[in-house]
């Protein structure tokens, strides 16, 4: 029987992103969501940073359950707002998760800031948390350009108004195939891969 491996997320489009990944790299694990384990409380993620809040959710599973944990964390850093929203990319608006006043919000902001300037990235930290306590973090990051509209109907949040480097349209115009293969979070899952190996292979 396989090992089994937590993924701290309900979305299962992330699970079968993580698994094709795992899968590519030959590593055979039984890989569950956090529903999986519905008495762990969901984490409030206090760290500062995404590396942090990444460690903090994969740790309390880990510890919980006793089983090896992966925890994701991810947003939009724009040069010109020195970074911001980062770690603050779901609730930039005031309330957390709408994707529509997140983004409509930010562009107002940066209405005034013609190109070169309106550049930005997506970053992802990916974390693994063993229940002994060892723990690895690894980064992923899609660089781009901020449109002054969004354009696009595919992906979520701020999709619509990155064009990644190298492209012509938003990450809302690529197959999710496209943006999973250039994305900071397939990105950071690819750079967990050879750590799963090393450390529960
Ligand atoms: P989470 O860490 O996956 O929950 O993402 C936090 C927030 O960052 C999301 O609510 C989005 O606003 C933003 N974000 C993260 N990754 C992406 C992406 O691939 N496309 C668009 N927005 C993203």
């Amino acid at each position: 029987m396989s090992k089994r491996l937590i993924l701290a997320t309900r979305n299962a489009h992330k699970i079968r992103e993580l698994g094709t990944i795992l899968s590519a790299a030959g590593l055979a694990f039984d890989l569950v969501g956090a529903d999986a384990y519905p008495e762990v409380p969901d984490v409030k993620e206090t760290g500062t940073t995404f590396a942090e809040n990444a460690l903090l959710k994969a740790r309390t599973l880990a510890q919980a359950t006793g089983v090896p944990a992966i925890a994701d964390d991810s947003g939009l850093c724009v040069d010109i707002l020195g970074g911001a929203p980062g770690i603050f990319s779901a609730r930039w608006s005031g309330r957390h998760g709408d994707d529509k006043a997140n983004l409509d919000l930010l562009l107002a902001q940066l209405a005034d800031i013609e190109h070169p300037h309106r550049t930005a990235h997506f970053a992802c930290a990916a974390a693994l948390a063993l229940p002994d306590g060892t723990e690895r973090v690894v980064e992923g990051r899609l660089p781009g350009i901020l449109r002054h509209e969004p354009s696009g109907t595919g992906g979520f949040g701020y999709d619509p108004i990155l064009q990644p480097d190298g492209d012509t349209r938003t990450c809302a115009e690529l197959s999710p195939e496209e943006k999973n293969a250039i994305s900071h979070r397939g990105q950071a899952f690819r750079a967990l891969a050879p750590v799963i190996r090393e450390l529960l292979g």
